[in-house]
């Protein structure tokens, strides 16, 4: 049995856990949604998403009865939008094969769109109190230091044994509380530089009594980012602007982008002009915006040009500015947006 002090640890949850809706009112629609939020971004960041959410998609047949168009707009600024995506399709999924009630058996979650292992770990755990524990990033942490595991944990082996740690160290009682305090520690107390005279778990703890604790986990060399430079057309004709939306099943599917062009060597006017036939004139340039996504960093470069042609372009649509607020956007093309609606005249937003 591996040791781990987790009756300190469950004392430490109970007095210092942080206070998140999330925590409040337990179900596992609310668990399941949290769940994939948090892996986004920090949960400071996903309280106002997660309210907001839960305001426009109360339960799991208001997400169902939603439009992907309306589930991905409320996931805007969050990143990853398959996420998203699949959460919809999963909702859906269950209400067409279990009713609408999320199932508490392992085998019907792993079936159901959009629910990997930890997924269905946390489900499992925070909804249903079974035994089972959800690994992310923060618990890979907290065990690679508290049993110093030397092996990289991006190997797959290396996973299966921190995996094979925190289902073993699980309280026999009350597994779900080893399981959330487990990633709570993680989140607060031991982050990259480990706050370990503060941590429950400093009395068995091997790196931080070996004075080694920042040397966990071992990872290998982070992939390298790639920069993307691209010239971005900001086309207005008569208060609309021309947009086109990603392709499903690309990088940004369902999302709107602004027409752009790989590179900065594009004289913006003479480039459409030779492409589509469009007549433009240069307005004024824009802020840049940087973006990333995936291992990917765009350098956005922004143009605004106007036209008195409303032409039709293949994959394109002209969006008039009162309908443009309703639509997804991806973060960066939002950011060029947002800086190009503080810059033109007020009153052609009095539409
Ligand atoms: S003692 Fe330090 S390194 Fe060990 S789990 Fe606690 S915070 Fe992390």
């Amino acid at each position: 049995m591996k040791n781990l002090d987790t009756a300190a640890l469950h004392q430490w949850f109970k007095e210092t856990s942080r206070p998140f809706p999330w925590r409040e009112n337990t179900t596992p629609y609310r668990v399941w949604i949290s769940e994939v939020m948090l892996q986004q971004t920090r949960a400071s960041v996903v309280i106002p998403y997660f309210e907001r959410w839960m305001q426009l998609f109360p339960d799991l047949h208001g997400l169902a009865s939603a439009s992907l168009e309306e589930v991905i707009k409320a996931w805007e600024g969050l990143g990853y939008y398959g996420r998203a995506r699949h959460l919809h399709e999963g909702a859906r999924q269950i209400v067409s094969q279990y009713k609408g009630i999320i199932p508490s058996n392992r085998e019907q979650l792993e079936k159901t769109k959009g629910l990997g292992p930890y997924m269905v770990n946390a489900i499992l755990s925070f909804a249903f109190h079974q035994r089972a524990a959800a690994v992310d990033g923060n618990v890979t942490r907290v065990l690679a230091r508290h049993f110093l595991v030397e092996d990289d944990i991006a190997r797959h082996a290396t996973k299966k044994n921190i995996q094979a740690l925190a289902d073993e160290v699980l309280d026999v009682k009350k597994p779900w509380i080893t399981a959330e305090a487990l990633i709570e520690l993680g989140a607060t107390l031991c982050q990259s530089k480990p706050l370990c005279s503060f941590c429950p778990l400093k009395s068995t703890c091997i790196a931080s009594n070996q004075n080694r604790a920042e040397e966990f986990p071992v990872k290998s060399k982070e992939t390298q980012v790639t920069i993307l430079n691209r010239s971005v057309a900001v086309i207005e004709e008569n208060s609309s602007l021309l947009l086109r939306k990603g392709i499903p099943g690309k990088i940004m599917a369902d999302l709107y982008e602004f027409p752009y062009f790989e590179g900065l060597d594009h004289p913006l006017p003479h480039h459409i002009q030779t492409l589509w036939g469009l007549q433009t004139t240069f307005v004024c340039s824009l802020p840049s915006v940087r973006h990333s996504f995936t291992r990917y960093q765009a350098h956005l470069f922004p143009i605004h040009l106007r036209t008195n042609e409303r032409k039709m372009i293949k994959d394109f649509e002209w969006v008039h500015f009162d309908k443009i607020d309703q639509l997804p956007f991806s973060a960066g093309h939002r950011r060029v947006l947002d800086h190009f609606l503080q810059r033109i005249d007020p009153q052609m937003m009095l539409f």
